[in-house]
């Protein structure tokens, strides 16, 4: 591609780029579009072929010039063309999100004179990278609604991980199928197990379903495509983003005066998860490089890190403890039992 690229003049080669752009943005609108369908149809059991994209409200089919990825919701402002019934802003929301998506992994992954962002070019990865963020945005909007991870997702996603990866061992950074594969099969090996670890620890602490088996199962899945290295990172940043999450929800609710009776806080770990993944996917190399630096910096100046740091861990150990202690005795007091895999907790529970 880089070879009749560079037999282009300056400007043919500058225009060419531009229409690979904006046809990867179309695309991925088009392929947000078909999530939403997704999202909306697998976990109820239904087909996402067939019957054609309908109203839900007055079941009107929706013709093709009224379906237009994001620009339709927009024209439409937001209300059916038939009954005037109003459809939610997630539908432009996910398609514009698979766009900006599917474009970082073309600029990351493509071709150097498009954006050289990624020392790493490796076109041949891109398209299994686009069915990784658009699996994972199904995946998140699946486990908000309903508190599901797809097992079709997570394991047939690990198979083809470990296809991927002896196929193009540059996914880990190396140059032999056997180096590939090797990586790919510790790193999902490493993820199943210590999210195992995880899940049955929770269950023990916390005597509640913070972590589920959908979560070991999808963390196996980032060990195959990312290595042990890539999961502990994507583990990592998921832990801190639902510590801000459940932060901004606790706020939230502080914020509106909920009454007391709404009971404790369940918030699905899988968005923190897909977003950690994200994050590594794209920005990785940056976290590690700002690792380095703060490494750096801490033993330039070891002393004033350790006498403000080991007064604060010790300060967050004990309230960590008191936390899990008041956590522990509401759930015995309700006599709540740990949920079951996968499943929502009850809303008729007493
Ligand atoms: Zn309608």
């Amino acid at each position: 591609m880089n070879e009749w690229l560079i037999a282009l003049s300056e400007e043919d080669a500058t225009f060419l780029a531009r229409v690979a752009l904006a046809f990867v943005v179309c695309l991925g609108a088009v392929i947000g579009s078909f999530l939403n369908v997704c999202i909306y149809r697998i976990p109820l059991g239904q087909s996402v072929s067939r019957p054609r994209s309908h109203c839900f409200a007055c079941g009107k089919t929706i013709p093709w010039y009224l379906n237009i990825p994001i620009l339709s919701w927009f024209l439409l402002r937001g209300r059916c063309a038939n009954c005037k019934s109003p459809i939610s802003f997630r539908y432009p929301l996910v398609e514009a999100l698979t766009a900006l998506l599917f474009l970082l992994v073309f600029l990351m992954w493509g071709n150097p004179r498009l954006l050289a962002l990624n020392p790493l070019q490796a076109p041949e990865l891109i398209p299994f990278l686009w069915l990784f963020v658009a699996s994972t945005v199904v995946n998140v909007m699946i486990d908000i609604d309903h508190r599901i991870l797809l097992d079709r997702i997570s394991l047939g996603g690990t198979l083809l991980a470990l296809a991927v990866s002896a196929a193009f061992p540059i996914l880990h950074g190396a140059m032999l199928w056997s180096q590939g594969l090797t990586a790919s099969l510790i790193g999902g090996a490493a993820g199943f197990g210590l999210g195992f670890a995880i899940a049955w620890l929770g269950e023990r602490i916390f005597l509640q379903d913070a972590f589920g088996f959908g979560d070991v199962k999808w963390l196996m899945l980032f060990g195959a495509l990312f290595g042990w290295r890539g999961m502990l990172f994507v583990l990592m940043l998921a832990a801190f983003l639902g510590l801000l999450m459940g932060l901004g929800a606790a706020l939230a609710r502080r914020l509106r005066r909920a009454p007391a009776e709404e009971g404790p806080l369940a918030i699905p770990f899988g968005p923190a998860l897909g977003a950690g993944a994200l994050l590594w996917l794209f920005w990785g190399r940056w976290v590690l490089r700002a690792l380095e630096a703060l490494q750096a910096w801490a033993l330039d100046h070891r002393q004033a890190v350790l006498l403000t740091l080991v007064p604060l861990l010790a300060l967050a150990s004990i309230w960590l403890l008191i936390r899990i202690r008041a956590i522990r005795r509401a759930a015995l007091e309700e006599g709540l039992e740990p949920l079951p895999d996968g499943d929502a907790p009850d809303p008729e529970r007493p």
